[in-house]
């Protein structure tokens, strides 16, 4: 007989790698708006009312992505803690036998969290931990918020950015762009200039690929998925899509987006959910 969970890892914690690496980066980024903004060619230029709206969305931003950061990851979406004993006879239940015990259906066993977790959708290497039932909503709000703040800085750094393009030419700033670690190790541009074609690079591509990750998870959202079951064509759980939506981010689905802390309770447990079958034979 199984236990009735499992911790994955010796102390139940998950890496902190990928998190450390992740805060570093944006430590960087912040330092990098920081010096740009007040020793570089400063904010783009704007009138008082349009500064004041700059600064409140700047806040709103922030807020949104640091408290959808901390909720991501002090939910835990695993089967630590949940009472899984005795419930594993219906259809769609398993056993994992690194976690030993009986799983529901849509959870998967993560190698890198070293347990099973609940609605499992993937496991996010820049936060070092899964996105499953329990912090999918914060996981996707972070997705736009984040999106959002890196375009904010990419615009914010763009005065610094074009006072360097008056003063090269466009080869260089292209290859400074491009390949600005080369750049930097053959001594063609100052460190400072190298922080600013990083930090302005890492933050387009940040937001395009926030962007494109949400256009993913939009769609899988749209139509009651998750990764695992996209990449193997599963549709067992479309209730359509208004029903897939509260599913996973719960009955304010459409105002989530605005506040992290905002209460919309999700529908199910993570452990039982209705299928498409069973909306076939109420409707019936
Ligand atoms: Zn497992
Ligand atoms: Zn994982």
């Amino acid at each position: 007989m199984g236990q009735p969970w499992a911790a994955g890892s010796a102390d139940g914690a998950p890496a902190r790698l990928p998190l450390v690496l992740t805060a570093l980066w944006a430590a960087a980024v912040g330092l990098e708006l920081t010096y740009v903004l007040v020793l570089g060619p400063g904010p783009p230029p704007l009138g008082p009312l349009a500064r004041a709206l700059q600064l409140a969305l700047a806040a709103f931003q922030l807020l949104n992505l640091l408290g959808n950061v901390g909720l991501f990851l002090r939910s835990d979406p695993s089967i630590r803690g949940v009472m899984l004993a005795g419930r594993g006879l219906g259809q769609g239940w398993a056993y994992c036998y690194q976690c030993q015990s009986q799983v529901p259906p849509r959870s998967g066993h993560c190698s890198a969290c070293r347990v099973c977790i609940l609605r499992r959708d993937h496991h996010c290497r820049l936060l070092g931990r899964c996105v499953g039932f329990r912090n999918y909503r914060p996981f996707l709000c972070l997705l736009l918020h984040a999106a959002g703040v890196l375009l904010h800085v990419s615009v914010l750094l763009g005065p610094a950015l074009s006072a360097l393009l008056r003063a090269h030419t466009p080869l260089h700033m292209a290859a400074l762009l491009l390949l600005p670690w080369l750049m930097l190790l053959t001594g063609r541009v100052s460190l400072a200039q190298f922080a600013l074609a990083f930090v302005t690079d890492t933050c387009v591509a940040g937001a395009l690929l926030c962007g494109a990750g949400l256009l993913f998870h939009g769609m899988l959202l749209l139509r009651g998925q998750t990764t695992w079951e996209w990449a193997r064509g599963q549709h067992s759980y479309d209730l359509g899509p208004c029903h897939n939506l509260q599913a996973a981010l719960g009955p304010r689905w459409a105002l989530v987006w605005l506040w992290p802390f905002l209460a919309s309770p999700l529908p199910g447990d993570g452990i039982t959910f209705q299928t498409t079958a069973d909306v076939g034979h109420t409707a019936s």
